[in-house]
């Protein structure tokens, strides 16, 4: 009996499986560790979200199935929502696509969108979703590079002119996972002009869209003519600490957004209605304080985080946004060995870079989402170490 497909056997291993296992090791056997691996807010949804979710879960109005574009008020608060944060205004029947979370969505795209053989451009390193999601679409996986010489922005002219003719796709992702990297408005503009020469769809991830530091990210729909090329995924999970409830949305090009509508509907049978009011419901407190408070908590552990670790002599980014903070690896240790050395001799857990591609080598990963007195242990454990 045959029970695992061609598809599955082509994905490569997963490199953080063997991490989790020495984890659950280490765990079992009584150490003290401290998780900064998996980036998943550690603070309770917020209250006002708890409720608007109770009161529409107790409706049943909202226990039928949900339909394929989904509710119209979701929508409609999607769209003052970016009215009101970028500025630009999109149509909640054609330009707004309720989801489960924004994973879902980046996964299916690349059925939706791409033939076998195409070409899916993924960024190197990069959320390691797009690369399997193109995989099991059947297209060709082509990396680029995102290094620290240019900000972690790609370079769009290096690409091969026999990639490009067959591109179909390319996935962005700022604020960054792994590297925290912003990308600034000049940056789209080129984005959009190179995808309109040459005709591809312009994926940009915006799940950190919300968790910054500085200047609000700016988005990729704010560059005038960016509908015709780009869609863009939006999260409630990293905003409103929601990672568990699965809400979220793409905006952008009508004709894509038809396409994802038209798998989606023989995948699933939409997002529950209740999760979909209590994303409106989020969506219009997104200014209260409980929510910025969010913001300066992550910031306040960021400063803590960087400043111990730079005081134990590694070399760390001074993160923009995100809730990740991406470290050098010391000299002469490759991401998966130091990555070793921390959880053996630190009690820490971090994750090593090459697991987001081959050019996250020489960094490792480590995750604000754990309280600051544990980020001050964890630092203070790798100043004792000797590398
Ligand atoms: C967390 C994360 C997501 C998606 O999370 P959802 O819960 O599915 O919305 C998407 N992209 C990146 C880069 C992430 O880190």
């Amino acid at each position: 009996m045959q029970t695992e497909s061609d598809r599955l056997k082509a994905l490569p291993p997963y490199l953080f499986a063997e991490i989790d296992r020495r984890k659950k090791a280490a765990v079992a056997a009584g150490r003290p560790v401290i998780h900064l691996g998996i980036g998943d807010p550690d603070t309770p949804t917020p209250d006002f979200i708890v409720r608007a979710a109770q009161a529409a879960v107790a409706d049943p109005a909202t226990h039928q199935y949900a339909l394929d574009r989904g509710d119209a008020g979701f929508r409609q608060a999607i769209a003052a929502w970016h009215k009101k944060r970028f500025g630009y205004t999109l149509d909640p029947e054609t330009e707004i696509l309720p989801a489960q979370g924004s994973k879902e969505t980046l996964s299916h795209l690349p059925l939706a969108v791409m033939n076998p053989g195409d070409v899916g451009l993924v960024p190197d390193p990069g959320y390691p979703v797009y690369a399997s999601s193109i995989q099991f679409a059947g297209g060709r996986v082509v990396r680029f590079p995102i290094t620290a010489e240019r900000g972690y922005l790609p370079d769009l002219g290096k690409f091969r002119k026999a990639d490009l003719r067959k591109a179909k796709l390319i996935y962005l992702n700022y604020p960054n996972n792994p590297t925290a990297a912003a990308a600034p408005r000049a940056f789209y503009d080129e984005v959009v002009a190179w995808a309109r020469e040459h005709q591809v769809l312009v994926a940009q991830d915006m799940a950190y869209s919300e968790v910054y530091f500085g200047e609000p990210p700016v988005s990729i729909l704010e560059v005038p003519g960016a509908k015709d090329v780009a869609l863009e995924f939006y999260s409630c999970s990293k905003t409103f600490s929601m990672t568990g409830w699965r809400v979220g949305w793409v905006a952008g090009n009508a004709a894509a957004i038809a396409s994802l509508v038209a798998i989606k509907s023989n995948m699933d049978n939409g997002v529950f209605t209740a999760m979909q009011r209590t994303g409106a419901a989020a969506l219009e407190g997104y200014d209260r304080p409980e929510i910025r408070a969010l913001r300066q908590m992550y910031r306040r552990r960021r400063d803590c985080l960087v400043g111990a670790l730079a005081a134990a002599g590694l070399e760390v980014n001074r993160p923009e946004a995100t809730f990740y903070v991406w470290i050098t690896c010391p000299k002469g240790i490759d991401s998966r060995t130091f990555a070793d050395r921390l959880l053996a001799d630190a009690d820490v857990v971090a994750t090593p870079g090459i697991g987001y591609g081959p050019h996250g080598e020489g960094y490792i990963r480590m995750a604000l989402t754990v309280p600051e007195a544990q980020l001050q242990e964890a630092a203070a454990r790798i100043k004792r170490l000797k590398f």
